[in-house]
């Protein structure tokens, strides 16, 4: 009898759909645009989109009314304007459609001025001093880079205009508008570039690509741990028997019940074209990672914080966690979020990548820039990668050291010096890619390069800045980034172009070489996680800032402020520092307040419960006539002073805490950072040895083992 040819197919649902069937399926996409509007109005979104031009205002009616019966069409109930508040995701206040027309019938309304502008109330975000809670107003402005998307939910379907958030003087209160002006800046300086290098182009953008690590642990246990929920990372836990050590979950299969949940996040990132492309386990145990295409940096930005949100409310549908916390777990790998960045033109040329059959020239002077430009404002970067708990990982064995350092791989570094010595042959320069250079140096066409231990590597064809924290919003680190180096491209230019034009490639390397000479201080091509590259660094006069808190005053200083201009103001970027130094002494505050609560109520009892059987059991081999077990008192001697040992843990900290309570945030922040932050370790540490001795059953938090391996 012929046997039945059993199809893949057979053993998935009946309601399979395509990725690319998904994708954009909840956005008000160009093309969907396309249709429902005038072609003049369509064209003035797409030059709005393109940073050319704002929209026309008198097109705003019918822009609203075409968004409108489009979300209508996708039955959307209600609008909001969603926007990224400084020291925040994303924030948003819904509206109903529901509006009474002059006959006072209920109808739905959009009009173009609530797709303009919202006014949220906005006294409870954080404005570092921009706006006092007596004027409470703040405006969002519709961002057209950024196409309205539907926000779907179990029970409901609302939409969503990406949107800029100003106070109502006019000061810059969210993420996104740095971001986009250090977008517009960096492409006049690409342009003013290539047009040196007369390279004939018609548009020009960054490129980004968000790496983000998470963890996913079971929803119970999580709900379990007040920690976990309230700061999303364990303030004591000691290791399990296993850790990471036999390097066993990188890249190891997923587990039916995680790669489920990640599928459901995926397909519902794809319906909000998030352009999601791979999913791996990470190095610790319950950690993975997301990664999508990368795209034009404001809306790989958008996307990675929708991103976010979607995968902390599906997990909840999965009975399950997602934790974005930096250093969740002591002992184990923290999580990054890697920042892959470069910049092409004509859509699909990238200038990284040395063989893009462009003059050499034209890579290597954006190369050196870009050294110049992280080297001359590693502080700045610094401080738009610093928080408490990225603190926790950089330096860590998994990450960064705090060190701003490049690693551009051994060949490149040596064919950089002897840019730097002048060597090499203004042919050499002129060589397009492709045809290989006739130097010692050859540029590799695949990626091979792994090592990955500094804080940026070049990777082939593009920057992978590794230092930013998994949690963080990276808008503002990509906004210093691009500044930086749309600074230098622009200060270069500005030099040259003063020159005669008689022996320009000989100005230019005369240039780089200068360029060099100062910033090469920070390639370093060996292990970036090595004792030696902390004293290498040290004797190259780089900082190596351990506390973001003693980075932030960068944000004060002159030189942040010149190549801020036009992007954020002195005030502005104050108010930046303001909120970085309360978020800092916030977070740590939170943190150990919440050691000393979790210690009194929950774990101290645990423990004395466990000392009271100890000296119980003791006390009836007395009775019973047993003779006297030496062990046995000295387990219990040595279990009551790990006790007291914690309670003098415990009242320190709290003296601490009780001090710096009257203090400035930037006084307190310093405070906790330091002092604090060295008692709570103590303190952790003290309480991590009683939970290796308590009985299991009597100890209140579920542990690292369940956490880690019980899914
Ligand atoms: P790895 O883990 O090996 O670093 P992944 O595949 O996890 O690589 O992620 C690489 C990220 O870099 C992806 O988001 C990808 O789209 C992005 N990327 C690739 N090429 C570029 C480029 N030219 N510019 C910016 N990002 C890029
Ligand atoms: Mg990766």
């Amino acid at each position: 009898m012929k046997r039945k040819k059993t199809r893949l197919s057979d053993t998935h649902s009946s309601d399979f759909t395509r990725p690319s069937q998904l994708f954009g399926a909840h956005v008000f996409t160009l093309e969907e645009m396309k249709t429902r509007l005038a072609p003049k109005v369509w064209k003035n979104i797409v030059d709005a989109m393109q940073l050319h031009c704002p929209v026309d205002l008198q097109y705003a009616n019918e822009i609203a009314e075409a968004i409108k019966q489009w979300a209508l069409d996708n039955e959307a109930t209600h609008y909001t304007h969603w926007f990224q508040p400084m020291g925040g995701m994303s924030a948003q206040k819904h509206d109903s459609f529901l509006a009474f027309n002059d006959k006072h019938k209920p109808i739905e309304k959009f009009s173009g001025k609530q797709l303009l502008e919202g006014e949220p109330d906005a006294s409870s975000f954080p404005s570092g001093g921009l706006r006092s809670t007596y004027e409470a107003r703040g405006y969002t402005i519709w961002d057209p880079t950024s196409l309205p998307f539907i926000w779907q939910t179990k029970t409901t379907k609302t939409l969503c205009i990406p949107s800029l958030f100003f106070s109502s003087r006019g000061h810059v209160l969210d993420n996104k508008i740095a971001l986009l002006r250090s977008e517009k800046k960096l492409r006049q300086a690409i342009k003013r570039l290539l047009k040196y290098f007369k390279i004939p182009h018609k548009s020009v953008c960054s490129q980004l690509g968000i790496e983000q690590e998470y963890f996913v642990v079971n929803r119970q246990q999580y709900l379990n741990r007040d920690d976990l929920v309230m700061l999303d990372k364990t303030v004591f836990g000691t290791a399990a028997a296993k850790g990471q050590e036999l390097e066993d979950h990188y890249f190891s299969s997923i587990q039916e019940k995680v790669l489920s949940y990640m599928k459901d996040f995926e397909d519902r990132a794809l319906l909000l074209g998030v352009p999601l492309k791979t999913r791996h386990n990470e190095v610790a145990p319950a950690q993975h990672e997301v990664a999508p295409i990368h795209e034009n940096a404001p809306l790989a930005v958008d996307h990675n914080i929708l991103l976010m949100e979607l995968m902390r409310s599906v997990a909840e549908e999965h009975d399950l966690a997602c934790i974005f916390h930096e250093k969740p777990f002591a002992k184990i790998n923290g999580s990054g979020k890697h920042n892959n960045w470069s910049i092409s033109y004509d859509d699909k040329i990238n200038l990284f990548d040395p063989n893009n059959g462009l003059p050499l020239k034209i890579f290597i002077t954006l190369l050196v820039l870009c050294i110049e430009a992280i080297d001359a404002h590693s502080k700045l970067i610094r401080a738009a990668v610093g928080s408490a708990s990225n603190d926790y990982r950089l330096g860590g064995s998994e990450a960064p050291p705090a060190i701003i350092s490049m690693y551009v791989g051994e060949e490149l570094e040596i064919f950089l010096l002897q840019i730097e010595k002048k060597k090499i042959s203004k042919k050499a320069l002129n060589e397009k890619s492709k045809t290989k250079v006739k130097t010692s140096f050859e540029i590799p066409e695949e990626n091979t390069d792994r090592n990955r231990t500094a804080f940026c590597a070049f990777t082939g064809n593009k920057l992978e800045f590794r230092g930013v924290g998994s949690s963080s919003n990276c808008a503002f680190f990509i906004s210093v980034i691009q500044v930086a180096v749309a600074d230098k491209i622009q200060a270069l230019l500005d030099r040259l172009e003063k020159k005669s034009k008689k022996d320009v490639d000989q100005q230019l390397l005369d240039e780089l070489s200068l360029c060099l000479k100062k910033s090469k201080r920070i390639l370093y091509s060996k292990d970036n996680y090595s004792k030696e590259w902390i004293a290498e660094a040290e004797r190259r006069g780089l900082e190596n800032i351990k506390k973001s808190i003693d980075a932030y005053e960068v944000l004060k200083e002159e030189q942040t402020q010149e190549i801020f201009k036009d992007i954020l103001s002195k005030e502005e970027l104050e108010s930046r520092e303001e909120i970085l130094t309360q978020s800092y002494a916030k977070a740590l505050m939170i943190e150990a307040n919440l050691m000393a609560d979790l210690f009194q109520t929950k774990i101290l009892p645990a423990a004395l419960m466990h000392q009271e059987h100890t000296a119980k059991a003791i006390a009836l081999l007395a009775e019973a006539q047993v003779p006297f077990q030496a062990e046995q008192a000295e387990y219990l001697r040595n279990l009551t002073q790990k006790i007291s040992d914690a309670i003098t843990c415990n009242k320190e900290l709290e003296q601490t805490l009780n001090q710096a309570d009257k203090l400035t945030y930037e006084a307190k922040a310093r405070v906790l950072g330091e002092l604090a932050f060295v008692k709570m370790q103590l303190f952790r540490k003290r309480v991590d040895e009683l939970e290796e001795i308590v009985d299991d059953k009597l100890w209140p938090l579920p542990k690292y083992k369940e956490l880690l391996f019980i899914i």
